[in-house]
């Protein structure tokens, strides 16, 4: 069953000089109850606007249509007000960096307090139990909730910050590349945590990476953005052994393997400008397939089987033709 589900999101910016920069660009994306969905592309391709405008947390020269549905609940109904009871109750979000999230002179245990006391979930003494039971459900112990973020390893803050998104028993988990930043080590072991809360507390999760091995290990489902949209979305097994858009082909060359048999190679040239309009597919002066459709006309992200999907024309070439794309 959806929970949550995004549906023709626009994110806008206003730039100096009456600018636009039009960075998500009608973006629909859904997530069943318990699914853990992997948000995957370079930097700048609007995931991280995208898990931002659910969580009602833009900055104020942005300005967003579409619609956020949780449990059928339109979030953006009345705009961000709309948003704010939702927010780390049922939505929650875990940032890119730790260091980002915590506060350097309050003590963690502060700061995983302040929204379960905000939240009217407990107070006093059952708050501060709380905060001992989050930090040893994500393997910290209790008492280190005294300490300041700086006395705690990067593997620590990251834990903590997992921590203090959790701390309102959330039904939906956005994970913004938790963990850049963090050696392979701590990664797996972060994502390890990611996974097995997700089973024991049937979260719904959402995680940003431009990692595909990452989201690989942890995903039932990914979608892959380019230049605001989403140009590919599928099961796991189908996007990494049929992928069906040239640029998510191109993401996967783009990867080293870890035997290090593979070449690996450079998606050549840079993602569009988004303060100007584009003309036909984005992704055109970049793809090696591109033909003279593509230069007068945008596809649109149509089925190429029961569950995957792909925005290229040349789909629907093959389909005429009897054949899937390769
Ligand atoms: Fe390449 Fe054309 Fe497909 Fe765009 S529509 S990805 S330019 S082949």
């Amino acid at each position: 069953m959806t929970l949550l589900a995004i549906e023709q999101l626009n994110v806008w910016f206003d730039l100096d000089g009456g600018r636009q920069l039009h960075a998500v660009r009608g973006v629909d994306l859904s997530l069943d109850a318990g699914e853990r969905v992997g948000l995957v592309g370079e930097s700048g391709c609007g995931k991280s606007t995208t898990v931002l405008a659910v969580m009602g947390l833009l900055p104020p020269n942005a300005s967003v249509s579409g619609r956020i549905l949780l449990d059928g609940k339109d979030l953006l109904e009345q705009g961000e007000r709309s948003m704010v009871p939702h927010r780390w109750r049922d939505v929650a979000m875990v940032f890119q960096g730790a260091m980002n999230a915590l506060n350097p002179v309050r003590t963690v245990g502060d700061q995983i307090r302040e929204p379960i006391e905000l939240h009217g979930i407990a107070t006093g003494e059952r708050a501060q139990a709380r905060v001992g039971e989050l930090l040893e459900l994500v393997g910290i112990p209790a008492t280190a909730g005294a300490r300041y973020p700086h006395e705690f390893s990067g593997g620590m803050r990251q834990r903590a910050s997992i921590a203090m998104a959790l701390a309102c028993k959330p039904k939906v988990l956005l994970a913004d590349e938790p963990t850049t930043a963090l050696d392979v080590m701590v990664q797996a072991q972060i994502l390890q945590l990611l996974m097995s809360l997700s089973d024991e507390l049937g979260l719904t999760l959402l995680l940003v990476t431009h990692d595909l091995p990452v989201v690989a290990q942890t995903c039932g489902r990914a979608a892959v953005m380019y230049a605001g949209q989403i140009v590919e979305s599928g099961p796991i097994d189908e996007l990494f052994h049929d992928p069906r858009h040239p640029y998510t082909r191109l993401l996967f060359a783009a990867t080293p393997d870890l035997v290090g048999t593979d070449e690996v190679v450079s998606i050549p040239g840079a993602p569009p400008p988004l303060d100007r309009p584009i003309q036909g597919c984005p992704f055109q002066p970049r793809c090696p397939a591109a033909f003279d459709r593509c230069l007068q006309e945008d596809p649109a992200l149509r089925p190429v089987s029961a569950f995957h999907r792909a925005a290229c024309h040349l789909n629907e070439v093959a389909a005429g033709m009897g054949r899937g794309v390769r």
